[in-house]
């Protein structure tokens, strides 16, 4: 190499020093973006599509769940799978409860159709694990999760609608017999 291509290096270098060292310059003043993870995590929306979980009823600690299924026959993946089973008084409840987080596209379907305020995509997204099948959640950790998500009751019971009242003779809601004969056209064209 000759001296003069040396010299081009050296400028080159310095020259890519200058332009790095700018545009170090230019954030340094500004606040950082980054977190310190995992001293800090973010807060995530409220209706964010992260880990699934059960919700318990916070006075009895019980699952909302009632083992109805429909969550898991809506499942478009079939990331969900329950045994059901009946206690003492004959009320359903999940013996088992399982998500495969390996499959499940978090697409919310399940909190969506559950009338029971049962299932929840909450915030949390840390999955890393070192064996694949420590991201299929039983019931124990699918509640454990659900502890601490904020326990809203979304869906009302519906109000029992009052009874009809009868119709009467006259009233516009009754349904009226059309009585009008109408000509028969056909017959007027044969004549
Ligand atoms: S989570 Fe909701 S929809 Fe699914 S089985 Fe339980 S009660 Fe039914
Ligand atoms: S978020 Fe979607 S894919 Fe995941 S368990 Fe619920 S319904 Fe299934």
């Amino acid at each position: 190499m000759s001296a003069i291509d040396t010299l081009k290096a050296i400028f080159s270098g310095a020259w890519n020093l200058l332009v790095g060292l700018k545009t170090t310059g230019k954030y340094l003043p500004t606040r950082a973006v980054t977190l310190q993870y995992p001293d800090e995590r973010w807060t995530m929306p409220e209706r964010s599509r992260g880990v699934v979980v059960l919700l318990s009823d916070p006075e009895t600690g019980e699952l909302n769940c009632n083992a109805c299924l429909v969550c898991m026959k809506q499942c478009p993946v079939s990331a969900i799978t329950i045994t059901q089973g009946k206690n003492e008084k004959g009320e359903r409840y999940p013996i088992t409860y399982t998500i495969d987080n390996t499959i499940c596209c978090f697409c919310g379907i399940c909190e969506e159709v559950c009338n029971f305020d049962a299932v929840k995509l909450t915030g949390k997204y840390e999955f890393a694990v070192f064996d694949k099948a420590d991201l299929i959640y039983d019931k124990n950790k699918l509640q454990e999760l659900g502890r601490d998500v904020k326990y809203e009751r979304k869906r009302k019971p519906r109000p029992t609608p009052a009874p009809k009242p009868a119709a009467k003779p006259g009233d516009a809601t009754e349904p009226k017999i059309e009585t009008e004969i109408k000509p028969d056209s056909s017959a007027e064209e044969k004549a």
